[in-house]
């Protein structure tokens, strides 16, 4: 009998909260592996849980994650119907940049659960995110841009845009994450 979905991406999240593969572990409180619908269309990723992040288990459940509730929101997708992760499923210490070694041995959980999922479109959600698969690329200089790619066999369309966080502390960075969530609210319309 095969598994479900739901299923599937239960394993990889235990498959998770056992991890030691980098120190990681050993400052969380608990993992994030990440959390919503294993149909989703739409998927994002941000970079690593934060604190309250850290705390409850789930992404983007702190300030960020209110501005991105209010930002899915603009564009009436609710959150009931998209998937979010983050590059890294336990918290860097002081929330500080995940470290490359850390990206590579956490990644394939990602790839793993973008496979099970197959979404039709990613929102990366910052830099880590967008460099995953546009590596050496710039976020100011892409961020907005739709882009088809085939990734792992799957097709996917990928929209770069700010993490909230930089909205939280630059409005003009906030504006831009506006602007770029109108964008995506266009395209997922119009496909
Ligand atoms: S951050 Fe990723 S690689 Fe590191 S311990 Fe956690 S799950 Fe494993």
């Amino acid at each position: 009998m095969s598994l479900t979905k739901d299923q599937q991406l239960e394993y990889i999240s235990h498959l998770v909260g056992e991890c030691k593969k980098c120190d990681l572990y050993k400052t969380a409180t608990n993992s994030v592996p990440g959390h919503g619908n294993s149909n989703a269309k739409i998927v994002f990723i941000g970079e690593a849980p934060g604190a309250q992040e850290d705390q409850q288990g789930l992404p983007f459940v702190g300030n960020s994650g209110k501005l991105l509730d209010k930002l899915l929101s603009t564009i009436s997708v609710p959150r009931t119907d998209v998937f979010i992760c983050n590059i890294l499923k336990h918290r860097p210490p002081e929330n500080r940049d995940p470290l490359p070694n850390e990206i590579k041995v956490c990644t394939p959980y990602l790839k793993a659960q973008l496979k099970i999922i197959k979404p039709k479109i990613i929102i990366t959600l910052g830099k880590f995110a967008m460099n995953y698969f546009f590596p050496g690329e710039s976020i100011s200089k892409i961020r907005g841009q739709v882009r088809k790619i085939i990734w792992q066999e799957l097709p996917l369309t990928i929209i770069p845009v700010y993490h909230p966080s930089a909205g939280l502390r630059n409005g003009a960075m906030l504006k831009s994450l506006q602007e770029d969530f109108l964008s995506i609210g266009k395209f997922i319309k119009d496909n």
